[in-house]
This record gives structure tokens, C-alpha cells and sequence, in this order.
């Protein structure tokens, strides 16, 4: 992924905004952010938000599969114990 404004080169990255997170571009240059929403309003980029979104759901749902499988990884809370008061 190239960045439009400065051809940087950008990077996917998890943003946490006031909605759900979303997966989205952050250019390593200028910091120009590009996300799904972005791309949707760019009518010419239209198509590729689309295919973004598939994939985006895609892989959510693989690592949520991929979560629940991971069912003999338990961890235990290990609880201070403050016996000797003085
Ligand atoms: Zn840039």
C-alpha cells in the first residue's frame, strides 16, 4: 500500500475509535490515515474498500476461530499472599 499524497509507503494498523475497532492505513511518512470509511467515500477506491471489507471479515472471523481453539493454554491468576501481617 502507497500513500497518495506522499507515495510513502503505509502500514495496516488496528485504530480504536469511538465505534468498534477497524483495521485501517497509517502512512510511515506524513501520518495520513486511510480507512475503510475513507476509502468508501473515494468513489474511485469504492470497489477495493469492498473487497477490503470481505477480507478484513475474513481474517476476524480466522483468528476468532483461531482463539477458540486455543483451549489447553490456561492462564492462572497468581494471587499475592499477604499471611505474615505485622
Ligand atoms: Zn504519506
Amino acid at each position: 500500500m502507497q500513500c497518495q499524497r506522499c507515495n510513502g509507503m503505509m502500514i495496516s494498523e488496528r485504530f480504536y475509535g469511538p465505534g468498534d475497532p477497524f483495521w485501517g492505513w497509517r502512512c510511515f511518512r506524513c501520518g495520513e490515515i486511510l480507512d475503510p470509511i475513507i476509502l468508501e467515500n473515494r468513489s474511485h477506491c469504492a470497489i477495493l474498500a469492498v473487497e477490503w471489507h470481505k477480507g478484513t471479515a475474513q481474517r476476524e472471523k480466522r483468528e476468532e476461530r483461531k482463539r477458540q481453539g486455543q483451549v489447553g493454554e490456561k492462564k492462572t491468576a497468581q494471587v499475592p499472599v499477604n499471611g505474615a501481617h505485622l
